[in-house]
């Protein structure tokens, strides 16, 4: 997540999770898209960006949770990730493209320390 990957242009973009990829149809070099992201570990797509995000949040969980716990667990990651990805996105927004409440995404501001969003719907 270096601040220098995110500047990079390329004549194709290829998820390496996912394996979707993104280029001009005239050869030209695209921009890597906002919702991607480019590190030592690999370039992922916005929807492998949230799966991993939600796995490291299981990998840390412990091996006995039950799968509610787990499914907790993976719906917490997922707000704490749009959150940080659009802290100035409001909480309805988020909640919304996360398929989860207000509050919950409330909560998970709260846990990041971010400040509220100035547009809040
Ligand atoms: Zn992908």
């Amino acid at each position: 997540m270096s601040p220098t990957a995110t500047s990079t242009t390329a004549k194709k973009w290829t998820c390496n999770q996912c394996g979707v990829s993104i280029s001009r149809m005239n050869g030209e070099k695209v921009e890597l898209p906002d919702t991607w992201d480019a590190n030592p570990e690999g370039t992922y797509c916005l929807i492998c960006r949230r799966d991993r995000a939600a796995q490291a949040a299981l990998d840390s969980a412990p091996d006995d949770c039950t799968i509610d716990t787990r499914a907790k667990l993976r719906r917490a990651a997922l707000i704490e990730f749009e959150v940080s990805r659009r802290p100035d996105h409001g909480d309805g927004i988020i909640a919304k493209a996360c398929r989860s409440s207000v509050s919950a995404v409330a909560a998970a501001r709260r846990r990041l320390d971010l400040p509220a969003p100035t547009h809040q719907r």
